[in-house]
């Protein structure tokens, strides 16, 4: 399967910086010969200004939230369909941000999967333990629960339906990145884990990995064969480190 180098912009920019950093990223891609697969994620008020830059290109757009209902009197939040008629195609789920600083239950991220499916919008769901859950050797039993909870009764379709991003909480933002065996070690959990629920469609579902990635340690990341891409805060905020992570995907793809 294809690498996905996927930015998250976080809360970061305005709509006019949103879109200026787009098309910086494009026309750096228009040079990169078989380009990866490449996703951003700017904040919901940013999309339409991101969408007129990106719009039928290779550039593809997702959310970085959304709600568990259609539509309704739900102040401030916004529904799969506002996603899609802004041109995403995907959308962040369960993000460590939205779980810790948010409170974000496993059932309420689960129910914002079944409707991102149902929509057909790719929901990226994340998971990943805290650093005490891991030195209490308990990364295996939280990353469990995590898709067990978020992902019942999701059904996709195709592979292509859904993505799992593994981000320890430990190595968000604060420039520790897992090793890669630490990564592929918790990767080969997250595809088994799968491979329980959807059988051989799980050898081709996405699992990303996130938590400072940045252009020093993506190659290596990127080595290890359950790691089939990345989920970037920090170096997404600029096109000269994004593009080096779009040409590392680039690479890994065509070796
Ligand atoms: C993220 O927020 O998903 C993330 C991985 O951030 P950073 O790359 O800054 O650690």
């Amino acid at each position: 399967m294809s690498i996905l180098i996927a930015g998250n912009w976080k809360m970061n920019m305005t709509p006019a910086e949103s879109a200026v950093l787009a098309r910086e990223i494009l026309s750096g891609m228009a040079s990169i010969e078989k380009c990866c697969d490449v996703l951003v994620c700017p904040s919901h008020v940013a999309l339409t200004s991101v969408r007129s830059v990106v719009d039928g290109s290779a550039l593809q757009l997702g959310a970085q939230n959304m709600y568990c209902e259609p539509k309704g009197a739900f102040t401030g939040e916004i529904s799969p369909g506002m996603l899609l008629a802004s041109g995403c195609s995907h959308v962040i789920l369960g993000h460590s941000e939205r779980r810790h600083v948010l409170n974000e239950s496993d059932e309420f991220i689960n129910k914002k999967m079944k409707l991102a499916l149902q929509s057909n919008l790719v929901p990226i769901i994340c998971v990943g333990e805290t650093i005490s859950e891991r030195n209490d050797g308990l990364t295996v039993d939280i990353i469990k629960r995590q898709l067990e909870l978020g992902l019942k009764d999701c059904r996709p379709e195709r592979a292509d339906d859904l993505a799992v991003a593994y981000e320890p909480v430990w190595a968000i933002g604060t420039g520790k990145t897992a090793s890669p065996d630490q990564a592929q070690q918790v990767h080969v959990y997250i595809r088994e884990q799968l491979r329980s629920y959807y059988g051989k469609t799980a050898m081709s579902i996405r699992i990303l990995y996130g938590g400072s990635v940045n252009a020093d340690t993506i190659d290596s990341l990127l080595m290890q064969p359950d790691i089939d891409g990345a989920l970037v805060g920090g170096a997404s905020l600029k096109a000269v480190p994004f593009l080096a992570l779009i040409r590392a995907g680039t690479k890994a793809n065509n070796t």
